[in-house]
């Protein structure tokens, strides 16, 4: 096979030569379209000395752009199908930079993974077309971490995107949304066809980058509790905020003692958790929390 021609204009060629099937459970994708693939390296601000993290390289098309990006620096490509591994090995032999490791992405730990590769978190990005199956423990592995990385950047599922990146007020603001943007800055690039990809996807995608905070704006005194609460906030969505916390089996606070945190905090109890901002929300958890350990 011609290996000069870039990987995505001959990602058909790819899969006769190599008896491929893209696997559906497996979320396989290929992106085909050099504008969109230059779209999403441009976007991940990748630069010759970094080190990137890509997951799901699948037949390396991404790959391939991004190892031309780094001439000193180095990819760690985590792919989970091992028939893949072996068609990138033979594609992308060439690159003495690239570092191909046969895993499930969900299975690693992130902390461990720096340590063993004796990475520098502060020169760390990350590119993905994710596999949509798994986008949301993907990102949340990432950003729970504790590490904070440069860059992330996704191809994800557009209504997705839109949920990371959401404000209060809205249908798509809710415990994603502030998991998300808790962590790190959000920022939407563009939106993308179904029709770039082999097979094409029945949902849109839109291209998105996530900045891990160095310095989070909004700081609680106890993260594990503060989730809790937007879990019960979001968890019955259509309830006002005094009957959501108070439903919830999350927390042992009276409906009195919700009544009272709310009005510390200076919340309306007829709100609904989709009004409140994350600051709003922190320093609701604050408040609860404290009496939590008053009433104890
Ligand atoms: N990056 C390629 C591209 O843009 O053409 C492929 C993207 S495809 C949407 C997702 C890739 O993730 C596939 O190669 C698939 O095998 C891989 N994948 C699926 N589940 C995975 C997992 N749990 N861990 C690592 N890779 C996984």
């Amino acid at each position: 096979m011609d290996k000069k021609r870039a990987i995505a204009g001959k990602t058909r060629e790819i899969l006769r030569e190599y008896q491929i099937r893209p696997a559906k459970r497996l979320g396989q994708n290929f992106l085909i379209d050099q504008n969109i693939l230059h779209k999403i390296i441009t976007a991940g601000g990748v630069e010759a000395a970094d080190t990137v993290i890509e997951i799901g390289p699948g037949l390396g098309s991404l790959t391939e752009l991004i190892l031309n990006r780094i001439p000193a620096g180095k990819l760690y490509a985590i792919e989970k199908d091992q028939k893949l591994v072996a068609v990138l090995a033979d594609l992308l032999a060439g690159y003495h930079n690239l570092v191909v490791i046969n895993q499930d992405v969900l299975a690693i730990d992130w902390p461990h993974f720096f340590a063993q590769h004796q990475l520098a978190e502060v020169s760390v990005k990350v590119m993905a077309n994710l596999p949509y199956y798994i986008t949301t423990p993907v990102i949340m592995n990432l950003l729970e971490s504790g590490l904070k990385f440069k860059q992330i950047t996704l191809l994800v599922q557009k209504e997705v995107a839109a949920r990371m990146a959401a404000a209060p007020g809205g249908k798509d603001y809710g415990a994603l949304s502030i998991a998300v943007q808790y962590h790190s800055k959000v920022e939407i690039v563009a939106d993308v066809a179904p029709t770039v990809f082999i097979p094409p996807p029945q949902v849109d995608s839109t291209i998105i980058s996530l900045y891990p905070y160095r310095n989070p704006p909004v700081k609680v005194s106890d993260q594990a509790f503060f989730f809790k609460v937007v879990q019960a906030i979001f968890q019955q969505r259509r309830k006002n905020i005094k009957n959501a916390l108070s439903n919830s089996t999350l927390f042992r606070l009276s409906k009195e003692g919700i009544m009272e945190g709310l009005a510390r905090g200076g919340i309306s109890p007829t709100l609904r958790g989709e009004n409140l901002s994350i600051a709003e929300i922190a320093q609701l958890s604050d408040i609860l929390k404290l009496m939590a350990v008053e009433q104890n």
